[in-house]
């Protein structure tokens, strides 16, 4: 079964685009029926520049790229381009010596991204939740007044006269409770 589910026609057609249809290893074959794994070797061709080539089922799958432009021909199932097109508007194309169209989208290895604050980063995809802020000190903010508001939001179901971010004596407290002039402060710390 798990065979079956590893046809290219099954984990990714698309590379079919640069099957050499006429390259004699190729007759009698149907690409789609073929194992991502197979070690057979068949014949490409670059529909960007033309090249003819022979390479391993194996090979081309793993790293569809033409060996004469260099350009990566079909981008990758489980790619970040493919798997998560937000956070890769973030990668960084000058930093990184590897197209985003080949990183696992959930890759635990580290790469180059760009915060929209500019903050340019490494991190690791995996490591990222939102798509839309990857440097940690955007991430810290946004985290803290998330939870600062959810914490206010249940202190003031006891204490519904309590008031967030207020100035005591010229001093910012998160929360204020004037029933029992408690002032509440809070600290948030985040791992990674
Ligand atoms: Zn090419
Ligand atoms: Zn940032």
């Amino acid at each position: 079964m798990k065979k079956n589910n590893e046809k290219i026609g099954v984990k990714n057609p698309k590379i079919l685009i640069a099957w050499d249809e006429k390259n004699p290893k190729n007759q009698g074959v149907d690409p789609k029926e073929i194992n991502i794994r197979s070690n057979r070797i068949s014949g490409w061709k670059c529909p960007n520049c033309g090249e003819y080539f022979e390479q391993s089922v194996h090979a081309f799958y793993f790293n569809p790229i033409c060996p004469k432009c260099k350009k990566v021909i079909v981008p990758k199932a489980n790619s970040l381009s493919v798997l998560r097109p937000e956070l890769a508007k973030h990668y960084s194309k000058t930093k990184n010596n590897i197209s985003p169209d080949l990183v696992a989208a959930h890759s635990n290895k580290h790469y180059f991204f760009e915060c929209a604050c500019g903050n340019i980063e490494l991190r690791s995809p995996n490591k990222i939740q939102n798509e839309h802020i990857v440097c940690k000190h955007c991430l810290k903010q946004y985290q803290t007044s998330f939870f600062e508001q959810a914490l206010f939001f249940y202190i003031k179901k006891d204490f519904p006269n309590a008031e967030n971010r207020k100035l005591i004596y010229g001093k910012e407290v998160d929360v204020y409770i004037s029933d029992l002039n408690i002032c509440v402060f809070f600290h948030f710390e985040f791992s990674n």
